[in-house]
């Protein structure tokens, strides 16, 4: 069995929340989405302990990185909460032996609920042309890293996208896309359910030698499009980037790590 275990929490993806607002702390909806994201990484916990995992870290993945209160986090697992972190949402991943990745969504440009890539400033974030979705950007990461991705739970959009990535690992379907602020969502309590037997699963496949690593071929070639020819002009400050039309910024990276951290600094200098 794995002895250490990684949760990667985002909130865009979990049952019952589906408008902007609720992610956002601050809002008086805000509240409720974040307990439902509590209850569904903790859902994710109970399943590695019931699987005899021994050691687990969950890392906050959403927003400012602030939403996992400490006080209602499974005892048995240690959080790690905050920001800036070099890796985001893949940060203290290195050294385990499972990853699981909890309330994720669609990348920008696909048809999911909330879906969108890192920031709310941009149309799309491709990688050699293909659309590039935060699940992609750091399973790719943990790749790197030898550790393997068994669970993400999301809508079923999102759904669709990982059988095409990560076809060896469970995906837990909690909603099914209606439009960009609209789902159908399980109840919470089926959903917690699901997301336990899912932990459960992945590290029964994880013993059993049925789980692999995301490896992304090259060449690395980053391009993020932008809502607004600004933005743009000022993700063009990153050195080595090409500006491609008026609202495309490229970036030719000479492997997975420097397009990763490449993307980074596009998004957010885009974001800025
Ligand atoms: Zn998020």
């Amino acid at each position: 069995m794995p002895a250490k275990a990684f949760v990667s929490a985002d909130m865009e993806g979990t049952a019952g929340v589906n408008g902007w607002p609720e992610t956002q702390p601050g809002h008086h909806f805000y509240p409720r989405a974040q307990s439902l994201m509590i209850a569904e990484v903790n859902a994710a916990v109970s399943g590695l302990i019931a699987a005899g995992v021994g050691e687990i870290l969950i890392n906050d993945s959403h927003d400012g990185m602030r939403n996992l209160s400490p006080e209602e986090i499974h005892p048995a697992a240690d959080v790690l909460l905050g920001s800036p972190k070099r890796y985001s949402m893949a940060e203290g991943a290195k050294g385990s032996d499972l990853a699981l990745f909890t309330g994720y969504h669609a990348a920008a440009g696909m048809p999911g609920t909330l879906a969108h890539t890192m920031t709310l400033h941009l149309v799309e974030v491709r990688l050699n042309g293909r659309p590039a979705s935060e699940t992609l950007w750091h399973a790719g990461l943990l790749g790197l890293w030898g550790v393997p991705v068994g669970m993400v739970s999301g809508d079923d959009v999102l759904g669709a996208h990982i059988a095409a990535i990560l076809p060896w690992a469970v995906f837990v379907t909690v909603k099914r896309a209606v439009s960009l602020t609209a789902a159908r969502s399980l109840s919470p309590e089926r959903a917690r359910a699901a997301i336990r037997a899912g932990a459960e699963e992945a590290v029964r496949r994880r013993d059993a030698g049925a789980l692999s690593l995301l490896r992304v071929e090259g060449p690395y070639r980053v391009e993020v499009v932008f809502t607004e020819q600004d933005r743009a002009a000022r993700a063009l400050a990153c050195p080595r980037s090409i500006g491609v039309d008026p609202y495309t910024v490229a970036y030719p990276a000479d492997d997975f790590e420097e397009a990763y951290l490449a993307m980074r600094t596009l998004t957010q200098l885009g974001a800025s």
